[in-house]
């Protein structure tokens, strides 16, 4: 009991802190702090333990996309440690100890959160004795269930405006480690949310005109649930969370009778990942395979407006209506 009231409180001081957040961005633009924040920073510079003027501060990331954003926000005055491999495959990475002894110097390290990184428990334990802070930034932002209501779809990254939301939760953080730098850190913040901003308006615009019943988007694994809440489309899954799971001989022919009764055509796998199982799904159902970076990994890794701007060019191509087909 205690401790649901202690989460409570946690988490109603993060909304305020939120709330705060987003009046300066919607009102204030680049270079003003509204009253709220600017309390919410002295608080902070009272609270923490101050470091040196003019510090630069080394930040650990366990996946490509939390890098950049820490790169994006933190600008030169953070030091971006790459734990994730490149290459690496998201739901199979664990760092190793010869990696996480980088982190040990880190102020912070940055996980998705929402039961992407099963080590975390383990990773907090061994940075115990460290200056390192683990923070979740999936935390910030509001959980989308997978269609069957099993589980909590982790990919939170596919939709720009948690994006947003996870910067906010990192730039309270880089701003109370590095008080000194907070102008600079808010200002990049809007910056990246502007960007933000720009790709949830591009994605509206781009899908604004497919039919009502063909807003349905087929993904391998479970992995497009916050895209289709922030689009307004109906995720179909073929595999579970992790693209582990096949499913039983009746729920895989139910899926394909779905698929085809809302005219899917086109199956969207992981890129570098089609199964022989989705292979025969999809040409049950009569859809084709598409590729889509759900994971956010990439081998060139390109910034996150590409990824994002790559995967709703591959999902329009297969939902906004084609001329002449009577599907
Ligand atoms: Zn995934």
């Amino acid at each position: 009991m205690q401790r649901l009231s202690v989460k409570r409180s946690k988490r109603m001081r993060r909304d305020r802190e939120f709330s705060h957040a987003f009046a300066r961005l919607d009102f204030f633009g680049f270079s003003y702090y509204a009253d709220g924040m600017r309390c919410l920073m002295l608080m902070l510079v009272l609270l923490m333990p101050l470091t040196s003027a003019g510090a630069e501060l080394r930040v650990a990331s366990l996946h490509p996309l939390l890098s950049e954003m820490a790169r994006r926000v933190g600008g030169e005055h953070v030091e971006v440690v790459d734990l994730f491999p490149r290459n690496g495959e998201l739901h199979r990475f664990e760092p190793t100890v010869h990696e996480l002894a980088s982190a040990v110097n880190c102020r912070f390290v940055l996980a998705c959160g929402k039961g992407v990184e099963p080590y975390l428990t383990a990773l907090r334990e061994s940075l115990a004795s460290t200056p390192s802070q683990v923070l979740e930034l999936g935390d910030a932002v509001p959980d989308v269930m997978t269609p069957d209501g099993s589980a909590v779809d982790p990919h939170w990254w596919n939709a720009p405006e948690n994006m947003k939301r996870a910067a906010i939760s990192l730039t309270l953080a880089l701003v109370q480690a590095m008080p000194q730098r907070a102008e600079a850190i808010w200002s990049r913040l809007a910056q990246y949310a502007q960007s933000m901003d720009a790709l949830t308006r591009e994605a509206h615009l781009a899908l604004a005109t497919v039919p009502q019943e063909q807003r349905a988007l087929a993904t391998a694994h479970a992995a497009m649930c916050h895209f289709c809440a922030a689009f307004r489309l109906q995720p179909l899954v073929v595999q579970g969370v992790a693209a582990e799971s096949e499913g039983d001989l009746r729920s895989v022919a139910k899926l394909i009778r779905d698929l085809r009764s809302r005219g899917v055509r086109c199956v969207y796998s992981e890129m570098r990942e089609a199964p022989r199982f989705l292979q025969n799904v999809a040409e049950s159902a009569g859809a084709e395979l598409g590729v889509l970076i759900m994971d956010g990994v990439a081998p060139e890794q390109p910034s996150y407006e590409t990824i994002f701007r790559s995967n709703l060019c591959a999902v329009c191509k297969s939902l906004l209506p084609v001329p002449g087909d009577s599907r």
